[in-house]
């Protein structure tokens, strides 16, 4: 096993995550099995405690796992499946640690932060290292470790000696460490400051890491004087430097770090097993997906209308979700962050500006989403966003708590249940149209949801969504623990508000489709944290191509998308040598198939990087 330490200096918040995720990209791209693994060396067990705004949102994985937000980037990049242990925190390795000398098995001996919870780190990291993360269970060769916050935190101290240790354990040629720093680019002079890196490099070997790698983050590109500057003061070879950049997507970082030989690097380090030459064909898919969306010309506007609305990161996923769908349709995500209670009757009494405002937000855009949410705060306001996309046609996707809205407000407005709502909400309701799940243990809150993967199937109805998937039985993420109240089924379905879709034992809706209105779709689960850039999750594509006004052409194509939106599938395939689309302009239809051509005027055709040039005959 070959071990990757990334490490951060100077401040937080440069990518740290990006570049862990892009190495094991790259790597993956190389054939090499790749497995990830954070550190987070905050006390809390996990993350699922955690309000959105403490770090960003929580991310479920299939094991029901509540963890950074951090896997969900290395679960999108890499295209992998991670497990709840593959995030580590210290409140994790300590009461491991706790457990075990209550168990005796330290019987005798004094418990200390060295040598038994240094212990603990190294063995969880060589244990978690060889599970694999493929559906088809090939055990990883590399794994990549990103240790949270910056070196010299006083939280991370026990971690950077665990690897200190480590590096001898398993020999200097299975592991190596890359330290992400930052170059500060003052306005004033423009000048790269190489000083903060020095000092953080410093700071590391101290403490008895030596960086193999330096990552520079910066906003402009550092010339080639600086790169040399760092490598000379922090005693690595110039080749030991990387410079990355703000770029115009995340899906250029592979290839800016690529062009930067960082492959040579890891094989020559770590002595992989990476065939050269490379193939010409290496990478061609991130370069074509960086390609489409610095080419992206049309925008959709979607509002999300929530309730942590003033970090960004608290809706990374479904953000990306987003994304993922516009980019396979074509089009460029313009997304509007509306403050849920700024919808509510309150503001407009409190605030008129704010209310105007939010309102005059959610009618601009093409389509809205409500997502997942706990507690009463801007409920009113969801409430409104529902019934505006519900009376006025708009595209609609709720999610979990998006969905128990879009319930409350047709039983509250349609069946005319005046105080209907959620027992989260108000206990006290007559007419409770979500309540607790049995299973919800009252008063203890760490992982005591309906948490991870579970199935969803199909009734045999009318069904959009059913149409997306293209299958009667899906897998989604869950987490929550309220969901629609059976009893009041039959009525909201007899109005028009159809569960399309349930549990395996037929108990709990988990798909809502409304009768009439062309998609206004809400689901019990997360579908976000299974999207992929190269393959976007079905409810998320049916939104962006309803609020594009092309959700009927797809659905009469097929479920196929056009050339400018290239499928997965499609996207796949390889187009240099073979291409199979149908192309509609305004003249005429053009079918190119296995290079036969059949067309009666002069076309062109831009699919990705290349230029098809179409004439007649
Ligand atoms: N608060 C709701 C529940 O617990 C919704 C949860 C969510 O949106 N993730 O059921």
């Amino acid at each position: 096993m070959k071990y990757i330490l990334v490490t951060g200096g100077v401040i937080s918040g440069v990518g740290k995550g990006v570049i862990a995720s892009t190495f094991g990209t790259i790597l993956k791209c190389c054939g090499i099995q790749v497995t990830l693994i954070k550190i987070d060396p905050y006390i809390n067990i996990d993350a699922g405690t955690f309000s959105p705004y403490e770090h960003g949102e929580v991310y479920v994985l299939d094991d029901g796992g509540e963890v950074d937000l951090d896997l969900g980037n290395y679960e999108r990049f890499l295209d992998v499946t991670l497990h709840r242990d593959n995030n580590i925190t210290t409140g994790k390795i300590y009461q491991h640690v706790i457990n075990k000398e209550r168990n005796g098995d330290y019987l005798g001996k004094t418990v200390q932060v060295v040598p038994h919870i240094t212990d603990a780190i190294q063995e969880w990291v060589e244990r978690v290292a060889t599970v694999s993360v493929s559906p088809d269970g090939a055990k990883p060769e590399v794994c990549i470790v990103e240790l949270g916050g910056t070196i010299g935190d006083i939280e991370g101290m026990p971690f950077v000696e665990a690897f200190r240790q480590f590096q001898f354990r398993v020999k200097k040629e299975n592991f190596c460490v890359a330290h992400v720093s930052l170059v500060p680019q003052p306005k004033s002079t423009g000048e790269s400051k190489t000083k903060p890196t020095q000092s953080s490099v410093r700071e590391l070997r101290g403490l008895g890491l030596s960086p193999d790698l330096i990552v520079c983050r910066s906003e402009n590109p550092i010339n080639h004087d600086v790169k040399v500057k760092i490598s000379s003061f922090c005693h690595v070879a110039p080749e030991q430097v990387i410079c990355i950049h703000d770029l115009s997507s995340i899906y250029q970082v592979p290839i800016v770090m690529e062009q930067q030989r960082i492959v040579e690097f890891f094989r020559e380090r770590l002595k992989l097993d990476i065939p050269l030459p490379r193939p010409k064909k290496f990478m061609h898919k991130w370069k074509d997906l960086a390609a489409r969306v610095d080419n992206l010309r049309r925008d959709v506007h979607i509002a999300l209308v929530g309730k942590y609305t003033r970090l960004e990161d608290s809706y990374a996923s479904v953000t990306k979700a987003l994304q993922h769908s516009a980019i396979a349709v074509g089009y460029n995500l313009k997304l509007t962050y509306i403050e849920a209670a700024n919808l509510e009757k309150a503001t407009k009494l409190s605030n008129p500006v704010l209310y105007h405002e939010a309102w005059q937000m959610l009618c601009r855009s093409d389509g809205v989403l409500v997502p997942g949410g706990f507690g009463k705060r801007g409920m009113e306001g969801k409430l409104e966003a529902c019934r505006w996309c519900r009376e006025t046609v708009k595209p609609f996707l709720g999610i979990c708590l998006g969905l128990q809205a879009a319930v409350i407000e047709f039983a509250r407005n349609v069946l005319g249940l005046e105080d209907a709502d959620s027992s989260e909400i108000n206990p006290e309701t007559k007419h409770p149209v979500v309540i607790d799940m049995p299973e919800h243990t009252k008063g203890q809150m760490g992982g005591t949801m309906r948490l991870g993967k579970r199935v969803t199937e199909f009734e045999n109805k009318d069904s959009i969504l059913k149409y997306l998937y293209g299958k009667d039985r899906i897998e989604e993420r869950h987490r929550h623990r309220y969901e629609v109240n059976p009893e009041f089924v039959s009525q909201l379905e007899a109005a028009g508000l159809k569960f399309v879709a349930k549990d395996e034992q037929k108990e709990r809706m988990e798909i809502l489709e409304l009768k009439g209105h062309p998609y206004y779709v809400a689901t019990q689960f997360h579908p976000e944290y299974l999207s992929r850039p190269l393959a976007p999750s079905p409810p998320f594509l049916g939104l962006i191509l309803a609020s594009c006004g092309k959700l009927q052409s797809y659905v009469a194509r097929g479920c196929r998308l056009s050339p400018k939106q290239l499928s997965d599938d499609e996207f796949d395939s390889d187009y240099e040598d073979k291409v199979t689309f149908s192309l509609q302009t305004k003249l005429n239809s053009i079918f190119v198939s296995n290079g036969e051509i059949t067309s009666t005027s002069e076309v062109e055709v831009k699919t990705g990087l290349h230029k098809l040039t179409i004439t007649d005959g």
